[in-house]
Order: structure tokens, then sequence, then C-alpha cells
């Protein structure tokens, strides 16, 4: 039986038994609606770990005024037997009011590596993220946590803010788990028309097509970036929101392409916004 907590206090007693034995705590915090791509960090998070705790948990703060907090998918009889196979051992799934009481009034900003790609286009996503993710990490006090590498810039922030604050935990990130044919999985998927499916291989082949042109020698970043913007441009049904090639210490733009590079994508498909991205490391 996979123990499930609402409140702080359950959990944190729960962990404190687990701790108390010795146990190491694998953790994974999710917003739900999951998939292979959270099962692969459940499973990563099984084989390294004697517990494993997975927080379902649609954080508020974290979404902008006209995105889609209302609308998000959520399944949670199904999210139960998706953590049950990948033998999880406890799911926390608080409310906003266990998250945020009344009078809320603590966020963390990771500056510098918030404001650009994503943090752009979602104003304040970041703040949100680092403030709900510092809060489950005192909540669940994890020895690891797993993030996936589609959101690349979510899990350089968060390995900035747990050096930066020093929390006690080590931040395993996970390979992009795709569809067959290429998309990166992601809970918004469902939300993709039958077209915007199909024009939504578009990323996922374009960052292809870079990176056997980066392993073939080309560096130059415009060269790689004109090749997605071609690719991208040409499908009517996607709206580009941002291509950068940036390094991935300081998210700033690099010029070539060279040791540690972050290419990363996000476009629109109608009111859908997916991202994707290539992580290009020097051998
Ligand atoms: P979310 O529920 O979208 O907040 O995602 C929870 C965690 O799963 C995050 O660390 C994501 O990066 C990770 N994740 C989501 N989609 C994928 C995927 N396709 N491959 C690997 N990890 C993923």
């Amino acid at each position: 039986m996979i123990k499930k907590f609402e409140s702080v206090n359950q959990i944190r007693n729960y962990i404190k038994e687990c701790k108390n034995s010795g146990k190491t705590i694998g953790f994974v915090p999710t917003m739900g609606y999951l998939h292979e791509g959270h099962v692969s960090l459940m499973k990563k998070a099984r084989k390294e770990n004697d517990i494993v705790v997975v927080s379902i948990y649609i954080n508020p703060t974290q979404f902008g005024a006209n995105e889609d907090l209302e609308k998000y998918p959520r399944n949670h009889e199904r999210d139960y037997d998706i953590c049950k196979n990948a033998g999880v051992d406890a799911i926390f799934f608080p409310s906003n009011d266990t998250m945020y009481g009344e009078n809320y009034y603590t966020y963390i900003n990771v500056e510098c590596l918030e404001n650009n790609l994503c943090g752009k286009s979602r104003k304040g996503h970041f703040k949100g993220v680092a403030t709900v993710v510092a809060k489950l990490f005192n909540i669940v006090s994890p020895t690891r946590a797993y993030f996936g590498k589609k959101d690349a810039q979510q899990l350089i922030i968060i390995k900035k803010m747990t050096e930066d604050l020093n929390f006690d935990v080590e931040i395993i990130g996970c390979d992009i788990i795709r569809e067959e044919d290429g998309l990166a999985m992601s809970s918004r998927n469902v939300y993709l028309s039958k077209e915007e499916r199909i024009a939504a291989l578009k990323i996922s082949k374009a960052l292809k097509l870079v990176k056997d042109k980066i392993e073939n020698g080309e560096k130059d970043s415009k060269i790689i970036y004109s090749y997605i913007f071609e690719a991208l441009s040409k499908e009517e049904l996607i709206n580009i929101d941002y291509i950068e090639i940036v390094n991935v210490k300081n998210l700033e733009r690099v010029s070539t392409i060279e040791t540690n590079v972050l290419i990363a994508v996000a476009a629109f498909l109608g009111n859908t916004r997916l991202i994707d991205n290539y992580r290009y490391i020097d051998a």
C-alpha cells in the first residue's frame, strides 16, 4: 500500500521514522497527470534510495495570470496507480492552504538565471518554482531529488538554489523521455489537436537535426539557430516563443558551441506552450 499524506506533520513524521531507521529518501516533485517521463524519475529514485516519495501539487505561484492553472490536467486515481506500479512508497499531495496559508510572504529568487528563456515569457514562473521546491525540500528533507532535463532551466535553477542555500540534498538530472516519434513527453500534450500534435513533432526534429549538425562539426550558433528557426517558422501551426543557445552555467548566449551548451526551444501550438532542448557536452 502506498501511503498518502496531505498534511506537513503527517509526512514529516513518516520521514522521521524512515530516517531514524537509517533509510535514504528519494524525492520526485511533480504536478501530477503522470506519464513515462515522471515514471523514469521514480524508477531512478527507486533504484538509488530505500524510500521513494512523490509529491503531486499543482503549484499556483508558478502560473501566470493568463496561463493554464485552472485547466491543468488532473487524474488522481490514474496517478496513484502509476506511482504504485513504479514502486513509490508515499505520495504527498498538499492543498493550497497547506502550502500557502493566509498571509504568505516568503519567496525565493534565483537571480540572473530566472529572467531569460522561459522566465522571459513566464514572468515570475521560476520564483514560484524555486519557492515551492524549497518548501518541499524542507518538508520532505530528501537525500536525493530527481528532476527532468526537459525542464532544463528549472533543473539549473534548482541546482543553484540548492548550492546557494546549502540544502542538504543531492539534485539528480534525468534524461528526457520521448514518445516513439520523438515528441518530448509532457502532461500538456493532451491539449494538442491532431493537427497540432503532428506539427509539434517539428520541434524535436529540428533539435535532432542540429544535434547531427553539431556532431558533424558545425559550431556557429547563428547557423544552428537558423536551422531551427527555418524548420519551425515554416510550420503554420507553430508560434515560436524562443530559440536560445546558451551556456548552461549562466544561461547567457554563446556565439560558438563548445563545452557545455544548451539549445532550448519553446513554442506555442494554439494555446499550448511546449518546450524541448538538446544539451551539447563536449567529450
Ligand atoms: P511536472 O509534473 O511537469 O512539473 O514535471 C515533474 C518532473 O518531471 C520535472 O522534474 C520534469 O522535468 C520531469 N519531466 C516532465 N516531463 C519529462 C520528460 N518527458 N522526460 C523527463 N522528465 C520529465
